[in-house]
């Protein structure tokens, strides 16, 4: 009983929004006969193209992935990163960028991060430059966007591939562009917490016909089967394979729940953005957190973070706990973990320093007043007892 109550009261960090729109659909899905890659995958790549914005004559295509981190393995390759190259990441990013360099053969090189949008930062990439560099990765955190004019002059002086990790930025824009249209190579991530979610699922945006038709290669084990045909919820029983494939399609209940999601787009933002703003208003006023900087947020939030000061980060993260709010981190940086110890790195001041102050606080696409008070509430606490 006690039980009950308790978990009735905890707010988490994450709580998707599934409502029946996304049983409904997922049910017809089911009902379909066609549980694989077909005519659902099809629309929500159509809807996904539509909801950026994107125009036939910009000759960017959306394919969608059984996740984000294929994305990204997916990208290297089409970028042509070979065993032995380099990429520039930030080392405050999620673990899947790292495993994906790996996976290609690649090295990691760790860059620092901008103070304020905890992005990576292009004043420090000169340094990191060598002749094994291939791809820059652009990824925005939390509510924030990278610098992404200078990140692209930086990749063009240097000859390098941008790609734009924007897990977190799926509905926002850019200086009026839609996130996904500002370089020629982006992935994004429907995982279960992510701002749009297909249960699991990914999409990469690329420029060209050519790019679109080597992905539909790549994501079915390099089997050539004409997307036309798998659209239509069917298959070619004789096709060629030319080239390195792997089992990274979207299947048609994914897509099924990443289009009802989608339909909710503008509601998911709008309401994600409102609740950061009060959440930034409600809680700046105690001295022992940093808030994010509410001009930087965009139109499309992620995560909700804070930066807790004077090495208190557990104190605060018990303190919530004890109000029944749940808080996570969001991330131990690359450079920690054992496995890139070696790895070649510029100076991470910054990272070091946000990565031993950040938490994550609740954010979710449709949260009550009540819920927020309760956060802005704990937070103002921290600190005065
Ligand atoms: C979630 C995430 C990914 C990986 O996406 P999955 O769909 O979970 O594989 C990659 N990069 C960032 C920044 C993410 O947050």
């Amino acid at each position: 009983m006690a039980n009950t109550l308790r978990e009735i009261n905890q707010i988490p960090v994450f709580r998707p929004l599934i409502a029946d729109d996304e049983l409904m659909a997922a049910e017809s899905a089911l009902k379909a006969g066609w549980l694989g890659m077909g005519s659902l995958v099809g629309e929500f790549e159509t809807q996904i193209e539509a909801a950026l914005e994107i125009d036939p004559s910009e000759d960017l295509h959306v394919v969608a992935v059984s996740t984000g981190h294929a994305a990204l393995h997916l990208a290297l390759l089409l970028s042509g990163v070979q065993p032995g190259d380099e990429v520039i990441v930030a080392s405050f990013n999620n673990v899947a960028d790292f495993q994906a360099i790996l996976a290609v053969g690649a090295s990691p090189v760790f860059a620092d991060i901008d103070p304020e949008t905890l992005c990576i930062d292009p004043d420090h990439l000169a340094s990191l430059i060598s002749d094994r560099s291939k791809v820059l990765i652009a990824m925005d955190y939390a509510a924030h966007l990278c610098d992404h004019e200078q990140l692209r002059s930086f990749a063009q002086a240097h000859g390098l591939t941008v790609l734009h990790d924007a897990a977190h930025s799926f509905g926002a824009d850019y200086n009026g562009t839609p996130v996904g249209k500002i370089h020629d190579l982006t992935m994004f991530s429907f995982d279960p917490v992510k701002t749009l979610t297909s249960v699991d699922g990914g999409a990469l945006v690329v420029r060209g016909r050519q790019a679109k038709q080597q992905l539909h290669e790549m994501r079915l084990i390099g089997m050539q089967q004409p997307s036309k045909v798998m659209y239509r919820n069917a298959r070619a029983w004789t096709y060629n394979v030319e080239r390195l494939g792997f089992r990274y399609h979207m299947s048609n209940l994914h897509a099924a729940i990443g289009l009802a999601q989608l339909e909710k787009l503008d509601v998911i933002r709008t309401s994600r953005a409102a609740t950061y703003r009060r959440l930034i208003a409600g809680m700046a006023g105690n001295p022992l957190v940093r808030v994010p900087n509410p001009a930087l947020v965009s139109r499309s939030p992620f995560l909700f973070y804070l930066r807790v000061l004077d090495n208190r980060r557990e104190e605060f993260r018990e303190h919530l706990s004890g109000l029944r709010i749940d808080t996570g981190i969001h991330w131990s940086p690359g450079h920690e973990f054992s496995l890139f110890q070696d790895v070649r790195r510029g100076p991470l001041n910054v990272t070091e320093v946000v990565a031993r102050e950040i938490v994550s606080l609740p954010l979710h696409s449709s949260m009550d007043s009540d819920d927020e008070n309760r956060l802005i509430q704990a937070v103002c606490s921290f600190g005065s007892s």
